[in-house]
């Protein structure tokens, strides 16, 4: 049993089992009487972790031939550099969708090696919407989005479709549900949301793909150099790796991707349906666009702020402070979290409304 609901944004509840697994591997791993983080990444034991792991991912997303799975270091924010680096040429174009903070990073990122096109942003309504009906110019190298804004709360419900390739940003809603891989020449994901602890970032990537952009790409960040070596090229995060495929073992043990998705839809549903139905709070987000990962809410009056404050944290919930660009309320509800833990969350709420309303 969880002590406290634990809403943390990232990084971010894991489930509980995993948990005592990857702590009791920290002290005996496998019964070598060593622990996990003193023994060869290149020793049988470990190697076996890294190919496990990269079965489970492409397993549990029905990854086709052709594509690569890689675990490497440097979090989501170099894989927006990675991402350029590895598909655009120097002076080349690609166009992004601007959905925001991290769809800003990448794009950042990607105007240092060549020429962005924004062909669409919510940022005029500070983020609160997904933007749909733009076009995609055929002149581009690829087409990058950020299929769930971790921090104001959106989501894309229907991925653009383009002939032109296209990259994802998956890091918070990766494993959340059903996807087709064979749709996207790169997905990338840091651990840290739906996956694992920070340390190492997931790397789907279409390998026909790979090597027409003529840079010359530094050796870490060439995609080239970890295909291979098996996401083996230098010392991997070894502990990150371990506790993400444990957690990828339990979302098969659980039934999987297909199913986590109908569980998050259930406490996506309980969350909403709260939030909409209860007169001392509103959401923040366009109703369509709302993100079944992370909840955005404020108060409708915002004098009571201490007042439920004090109530859910006197109910053991954590983590539901919203980003400071949003301010309020955001309730991240990655795969790990039960559905038990948001219907805590919604009782307060009610007893809240009961109080105050
Ligand atoms: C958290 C997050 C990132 C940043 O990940 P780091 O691993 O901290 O670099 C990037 N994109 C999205 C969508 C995120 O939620």
């Amino acid at each position: 049993m969880n002590k406290v609901h634990n809403f943390s944004a990232g990084p971010c509840i894991l489930p509980q089992e995993v948990l005592q697994q990857a702590s009791e591997a920290v002290i005996n791993f496998n019964n070598l009487d060593l622990s996990l983080l003193e023994i060869s990444h290149r020793s049988k034991d470990f190697v076996e972790v890294m190919e496990n792991a990269r079965n489970l991912v492409k397993e549990l997303l029905g990854v086709p031939d052709g594509y690569q799975v890689l675990f490497l270091q440097g979090g989501a924010s170099l894989g927006f550099l990675k991402a350029a680096y590895n598909f655009l040429p120097n002076g080349g174009k690609a166009a992004y969708i601007n959905t925001g903070t991290w769809s800003s990073n990448a794009i950042k990122e990607a105007q240092k090696i060549g020429v962005v096109d924004v062909v669409a942003s919510s940022e005029d309504k500070n983020f609160n919407y997904i933007p749909k009906g733009f076009g995609i110019p055929n002149d581009v190298n690829y087409l990058h989005f950020t299929s769930n804004n971790t921090i104001f709360g959106t989501q894309f419900k229907n991925f653009p479709i383009s002939r032109i390739p296209i990259i994802c940003d998956m890091s918070s809603d990766i494993f959340s549900k059903k996807i087709n891989v064979a749709d996207f020449d790169l997905i990338y994901a840091g651990a840290q949301k739906n996956m694992g602890p920070a340390g190492t970032t997931l790397y789907i990537v279409k390998e026909s793909a790979l090597g027409k952009t003529g840079n010359d790409i530094p050796s870490m960040l060439d995609f080239r150099t970890h295909i291979k070596k098996d996401s083996m090229f230098n010392t991997p995060p070894v502990f990150p790796i371990y506790v993400s495929m444990l957690t990828l073992q339990w979302l098969k043990k659980n039934g999987g991707v297909k199913w986590i998705e109908g569980v998050n839809q259930e406490k996506a549903d309980t969350m909403y349906q709260e939030i909409d139905r209860n007169g001392l709070f509103k959401g923040v987000t366009a109703k369509e666009d709302r993100s079944t990962m992370n909840a955005t809410f404020v108060l409708t009056n915002e004098d009571l702020k201490e007042e439920f404050d004090k109530m859910w944290n006197e109910a053991g919930i954590s983590g539901i402070k919203g980003h400071r660009s949003v301010g309020g309320y955001r309730a991240s509800m990655y795969n790990a979290l039960p559905l038990e833990s948001v219907k805590a969350l919604t009782e307060v709420m009610a007893e809240f409304e009961k109080k105050f309303g």
